[in-house]
């Protein structure tokens, strides 16, 4: 785990140096010109150096479902995934590997992966997962996903008396799941961390939120759910809580410096204050958000009013790639057509702060990582130069963000020990595994979702659309 990288191009406030970084004990111990070569020398030369960014929010086994979800608004097509759901081990453990190498691929170094757990093998899903992560050396952050509410909840009642099945598993047994993986695997020196994560207040009683923060409270844990995605949880925030989602999620307690909100996208002027005096983390996961027509979160506000901002790719049958570079340019410049002061637009050096030290931030490890920074861990990212992507040499950064980078990673390490070498994934066989998924799956199109048709006409009702 120690390295010398000599001659990298890093960036230095609006501008760029030539210079050396050495790692020891998976530590970066000096950044400087002509330092002596401690462990493996590393060519950076005509190489941009950065830190590895966060994949701040995505459900890894939605691999197994990208390119085959209709276009359908978040209700309906959460109710097309869970028709296809997949439910045997070894495809968790195989996506998880593969939303690794596609984070790893375009700059991530950091997963969360908000992991569905499949019904009665909860903690192997969670094993598995920790497996698949620890194989590939990709940092995890894996949030359980959890609820107790059955998926028609999740659509507002409108002026309908409406039934729920109740949910197949008590509450109680879902947090034992919970603090089960916590006890076994979160073990953060390691790269592995146990999020509580319920997935959001429309399908989450109170008690469930109590029963996390408990958990995070015993076990300093960060937290992690889904906020105000779309136009109907906003409603149903309204009709169950009479306030707006995040004024009950505040009152219940659950805001705080290391809790991340995917989406936000239909906050109040008053959410946003909120978010603000908490502390919390917006993860921004625009390709999603477009796909499922969920609405534009208004980042621009968010990050003036202090509010720290991340990226994610989410699952990736809402997206439906894995890669942090599109999210990263699209969750940027999609911003310029709803804030008419360009002065207040975010440049391709703030977007790439927010990819890396805003994904630190949010999960509480501002001090270890995000940062190209003497005492931090080495999670770091080399990106070759030469790529026709990224020439004609001009502003590397806003290349980066703003093109359309193509297998441009050179290098990337994870606490020192490296994982991608001259492009190629080192530490697990990709080939093996693009074969493995390959001969798991086949082309043509899904099944009518029997999910969907039952619930389009109370949502086309309550959504104003017939
Ligand atoms: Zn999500």
């Amino acid at each position: 785990m120690n390295l010398t990288i000599k001659k990298a191009l890093i960036s230095v406030t609006d501008n760029y140096i030539t210079t050396d970084v050495q790692v020891v004990n998976g530590k970066i111990t000096a950044i400087a010109p002509n330092l002596e070569i401690i462990g493996t020398e590393i060519n950076g030369e005509n190489k941009l150096l950065l830190p590895g960014f966060f994949n701040a929010h995505t459900h890894s086994s939605e691999m197994w479902q990208r390119g085959v979800i209709p276009p359908l608004p978040l209700e309906l097509w959460l109710a097309h995934l869970y028709d296809f759901t997949p439910l045997e081990v070894e495809q968790i453990y195989l996506s998880a590997l593969g939303t690794a190498v596609e984070t790893l691929l375009s700059g991530g170094t950091s997963v969360v992966d908000h992991l569905v757990l499949i019904p009665g093998k909860e903690l192997e899903t969670i094993a598995t997962a920790v497996r698949a992560y620890q194989e590939v050396g990709i940092r995890a952050f894996i949030a359980p996903l959890i609820q107790d509410q059955s998926l028609s909840a999740g659509i507002p009642n409108g002026k309908a008396q409406l039934n729920h099945e109740p949910y197949f598993r008590p509450l109680a047994e879902t947090l034992a799941i919970v603090e089960a993986a916590v006890k076994q695997f979160h073990q953060p020196e390691a790269g592995i961390n146990i999020l509580v994560a319920p997935t959001g207040i429309q399908l989450c009683s109170d008690d469930l939120f109590t029963g996390c923060i408990a958990l995070s409270n015993k076990y300093n844990l960060c937290r992690h759910t889904h906020l105000l995605e779309t136009k109907a949880q906003e409603k149903l925030a309204e009709e169950k809580y009479g306030c707006t989602g995040v004024e009950h999620l505040q009152e219940i307690g659950f805001l705080n410096s290391g809790t991340t909100l995917a989406h936000c996208v239909w906050l109040s002027k008053s959410d946003i204050n909120i978010l603000a005096q908490t502390q919390s983390t917006v993860v921004h996961n625009p390709l999603s958000n477009l796909r499922l027509g969920s609405g534009i979160a208004p980042i621009i506000k968010y990050i003036q009013a202090g509010i720290n901002v991340t990226f994610g790719c989410d699952g990736a049958s809402s997206n439906d790639s894995q890669d942090l570079l599109e999210a990263i340019k699209i969750g940027s410049i999609l911003h310029n057509v709803t804030e008419r002061d360009y002065q207040n637009w975010i440049t391709p050096r703030q977007a790439l702060g927010m990819a890396s030290l805003g994904g630190a931030k949010g999960l509480n490890v501002e001090n270890q990582l995000g940062s190209l920074t003497v005492g931090k861990q080495a999670d770091l990212v080399l990106y070759d130069l030469n790529n026709l992507s990224l020439l004609p040499r001009t502003d590397p950064i806003s290349l980066l963000v703003l093109g359309r980078p193509i297998n441009v990673v050179n290098s990337a390490w994870v606490n020192g020990k490296q994982i991608i070498n001259n492009g190629q994934i080192t530490t697990i066989n990709v080939d093996e595994l693009r074969q493995e998924i390959f001969n798991r799956s086949h082309w043509g199109t899904q099944p009518k979702s029997v999910n969907v048709d039952k619930l389009s006409p109370h949502y086309r009702q309550v959504m104003g659309l017939d």
